[in-house]
């Protein structure tokens, strides 16, 4: 690529800005176009997990080692969780270091999206918000989902419950996926996950909350609005095509698995840009770092679309089983994160009928994961108290409560309020 030419970032999320600071910094003049008003704006406030167990290193070691400062935005640590089994049952896997960071989304000072946008800034790059652009007339394409294959919806609240975290894996409140508590400082957010496409998909996350109300009762909620978004779960055939690098969502980098995709996103970004300064091929780099774990991640979904709530309880007890032996919670869920041979040979084997072609990809070689259909299961009435968190959610709507992902969500799913 021409030295003097100025790059062109489609999209200012994570990628993007990872991307433009490394660039910028390196004396390359910089513009990143997103169609909407701040970065974050996707997400509005939501609170995002950065995994710490998928690589044998710290991923904030990893940041620092790319240039990026994590000081720039909060992280909460945590080593500790609690795992909520399909019956109810609560147990808790620990670690003696940290498992995974609590970070804000949205257009707040303190997120990482606001943090990855002021180096960014401080590198030099020109960031053009409200402002479409044409793939074709970018370098870098980083513009998050595109298609649908999952869906998340949570309720954000305040709460004077102390900082916690539970993960439940319950197929009925969250349909081939995991529902979430997440309190950091007084403001909490429950969430569900939706691998399924639902009809009337606001019952799932009422039920949710109002499992939770009943399990955690000091949370004592006080609803402040709803936030959410869709996944796009792709394999590429190239991840660089025309000269343009597809990085982060946009390149499909992330688990199919769980969602995690922030990880990749940022490391996905400082490879597109290490290419660009002539140090690294990024699609050789990409298939050599991250393939194999989005792979894995493949194989990991196949296996669990294929299960319910009876395997989810003996992963959980598993996780529990292992956790004794090795004194360290963290262990399984490496493990089950990590490339090995025969999940590679599953992935050969069923991601040609897992996935489905994308026609409108550029000759990309786009392979999606689909939106798959509910289940006989996935039909059932509200109980009366989520109906009744559903109540307390339409007079917080009326005071002036917003939900910021109607628009941004597969519509089929998005909830009637
Ligand atoms: C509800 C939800 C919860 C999640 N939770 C987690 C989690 O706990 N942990 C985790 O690791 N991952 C999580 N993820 C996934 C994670 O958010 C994404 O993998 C990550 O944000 C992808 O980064 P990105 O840079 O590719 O896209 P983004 O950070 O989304 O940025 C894309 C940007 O492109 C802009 N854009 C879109 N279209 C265009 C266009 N046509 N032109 C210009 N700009 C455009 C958008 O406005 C946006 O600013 C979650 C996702 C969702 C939806």
């Amino acid at each position: 690529m021409d030295e003097h030419k100025p790059i062109h970032i489609m999209g200012a999320g994570l990628s993007g800005l990872a991307a433009a600071t490394t660039l910028a910094r390196c004396g390359r003049e910089v513009h990143v176009h997103d169609i909407r008003e701040d970065s974050g704006a996707r997400f509005d406030g939501d609170f995002q997990a950065l995994e710490n167990w998928s690589q044998p290193f710290d991923f904030f070691d990893q940041l620092r080692d790319w240039g990026y400062d994590p000081a720039e935005f909060k992280a909460t640590e945590f080593s500790v969780i609690d795992l909520i089994h399909p019956d109810d049952e609560i147990t808790q896997p620990y670690t003696d270091g940290i498992a995974y960071r609590i970070v804000e989304r949205g257009t707040s000072s303190h997120t990482i999206d606001q943090g990855f946008k002021r180096m960014a800034l401080e590198a030099g790059a020109q960031i053009h918000y409200k402002n479409r652009v044409k793939e074709e007339d970018c370098d870098i394409i980083a513009c998050g989902p595109k298609g649908t294959s999952a869906v998340a919806y949570g309720e954000i609240f305040e709460t004077s419950h102390p900082n916690h975290i539970g993960f439940q894996l319950n197929d009925k409140l969250a349909p081939g996926a995991y529902s979430y508590l997440i309190v950091i400082d007084g403001i909490g957010l429950i969430c569900t996950c939706l691998w399924r496409k639902q009809k009337k998909s606001e019952r799932f996350l009422n039920e949710t909350i109002a499992w939770y109300d009943a399990k955690y009762p000091d949370l004592e909620r006080k609803p402040i609005k709803r936030v959410g978004g869709k996944g796009d779960f792709t394999i590429n055939s190239r991840y660089k095509q025309n000269g343009r690098y597809y990085i982060g969502e946009s390149g499909g980098l992330q688990d199919f698995m769980w969602g995690f995709g922030m990880r990749m996103a940022v490391w996905s970004g400082h490879l597109a840009a290490q290419d660009i300064l002539g140090k690294c091929d990024y699609e050789k780099e990409v298939r050599r770092q991250l393939l194999p774990y989005v792979r894995t991640s493949v194989t990991n979904r196949f296996l669990m679309n294929r299960v319910g709530d009876g395997m989810f309880k003996r992963m959980c007890n598993n996780w529990m089983r292992n956790q004794k032996r090795n004194g360290d919670g963290l262990v399984w869920i490496s493990k089950l994160f990590r490339p090995t041979w025969w999940k590679t040979l599953i992935y050969h084997m069923v991601s040609p009928f897992m996935l489905e072609k994308d026609s409108k990809a550029m000759g990309r070689g786009v392979r999606r994961m689909p939106f798959r259909k509910a289940l006989k299961r996935d039909v059932w009435e509200q109980s009366d108290e989520a109906l009744e968190v559903g109540n307390r959610w339409n007079e917080a709507r009326k005071g002036g409560g917003k939900t910021s992902f109607a628009e941004d969500s597969d519509s089929p799913s998005v909830p009637d309020s």
